[in-house]
């Protein structure tokens, strides 16, 4: 009892979802002493879910990875465990004997009426009904938490993480960034994290004449607009890049590494998926959107800047385009950032 209220106190003292995988997975080692465990996050993107094993235990040890920045390697589709699949497809625990006659549950977390972590725990075939109780106590516990988390990370409206949590979100990819440069330093080539090669990318996705739609339609229609767009992100992208609603109608993406070219054809693709769809009510909607590449030295304000001129060529130049600044700056069409960067140091 008293090993329980410990770990209870461990996990609620905690706010980094990293921290929390790791003190729910010393209480579940030290409870229920499971063959093997893993905690699963869970990223579904139109009718694809893709799980990512976030912190685990079993043949070869604990292992724990950052829970905010899935390394595909480490990621799977859900379609490949049957298990897996079944929890989240019927939001109920599923259940399943081993051949070895261990018993394998997995266990549904859902939080804003969506599946976001799955726990799946294997243990011996004599795990008594009380430790199973607790076993569903804890596992609430966690889900309760998560949930709370949730709350206060999540845009209300749309769903998608709120400004608050960028900066964490942005430091998170850029010590990542940092590190993926020290091990090319290392290694002395282009060694990217599960062999992506490229760089990390920001982009500011801006509504175009939003104003317009909630003075032609009203607020409440603006409001549908809004979340469907933030649909159409989340359909456009890929389950482990981060979107943001960082305003109003601005919206921020944070790719995983990925070459220039592909993603100029990433941000054309989100850019042409807005353009083409049709809103109920208003019909079409465009987006203009600035981009650039994210610098191991940067503050989340420095990235921001640079994608925010890029947008902001974009609105002078017709509006309905992605612009990204690297190009721009190289075509001579916008001036270097540094006279930028002085202007704001006089404030
Ligand atoms: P531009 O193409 O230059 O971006 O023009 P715009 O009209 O989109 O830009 P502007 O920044 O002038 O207007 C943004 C509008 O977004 C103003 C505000 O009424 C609206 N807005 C901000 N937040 C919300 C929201 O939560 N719901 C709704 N419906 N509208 C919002
Ligand atoms: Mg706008
Ligand atoms: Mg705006």
């Amino acid at each position: 009892m008293l090993k329980l209220i410990d770990h209870i106190v461990r996990i609620s003292a905690r706010r980094d979802r990293t921290e929390i995988n790791t003190a729910l997975l010393d209480a579940m080692l030290e409870l229920f002493g499971p063959q093997s465990l893993r905690i699963y996050r869970c990223f579904a993107s139109g009718s694809k879910v893709v799980v990512f094993a976030c912190a685990g235990f079993g043949a070869e040890g604990s292992f724990s990875h950052n829970a905010y920045l899935p390394e595909r390697r480490y990621c799977k589709p859900i379609e490949q465990d049957r298990l897996l699949r079944q929890a989240f497809r019927e939001g109920s625990i599923a259940f399943d004997i081993q051949s070895d006659g261990s018993n394998r549950l997995i266990f549904p977390v859902s939080s804003m009426n969506r599946i976001i972590y799955l726990v799946d725990i294997v243990i011996s075939e004599t795990f008594p009904a009380d430790q199973r109780v607790l076993l569903m106590g804890l596992i609430e516990y966690f889900t309760h938490h998560i949930a709370l988390l949730d709350y206060g990370e999540g845009d209300t409206l749309t769903g998608l993480a709120n400004r608050k949590t960028f900066d964490k979100h942005l430091f998170e990819v850029l010590g990542q960034a940092a590190n993926d440069e020290k091990n090319t330093f290392i290694s002395g080539q282009r060694r990217r994290k599960g062999g992506q090669d490229g760089q990390h990318w920001l982009a500011v996705c801006d509504i175009d004449h939003f104003k317009r739609v909630n003075d032609t339609y009203g607020h409440l229609i603006g409001d549908e607009v809004l979340v469907m767009f933030a649909r159409l992100m989340s359909d456009s992208f890929r389950y482990d890049d981060q979107l943001f609603r960082f305003g109003g109608e601005e919206f921020i993406a944070v790719l995983q590494p990925a070459s220039q070219t592909s993603v100029n054809a990433i941000f054309e693709r989100f850019r042409q998926a807005v353009e083409a769809h049709v809103f109920s009510r208003v019909g079409h909607v465009t987006v203009s959107i600035g981009y650039s590449q994210l610098l191991p030295n940067d503050t989340p304000s420095d990235v921001i800047d640079r994608a925010d001129e890029a947008l902001y060529f974009a609105k002078r130049n017709g509006r309905n385009q992605s612009a990204c600044f690297e190009n721009l700056l190289a075509e001579g069409k916008i001036a270097p950032k540094t006279s930028a960067k002085g202007e704001i140091e006089l404030f």
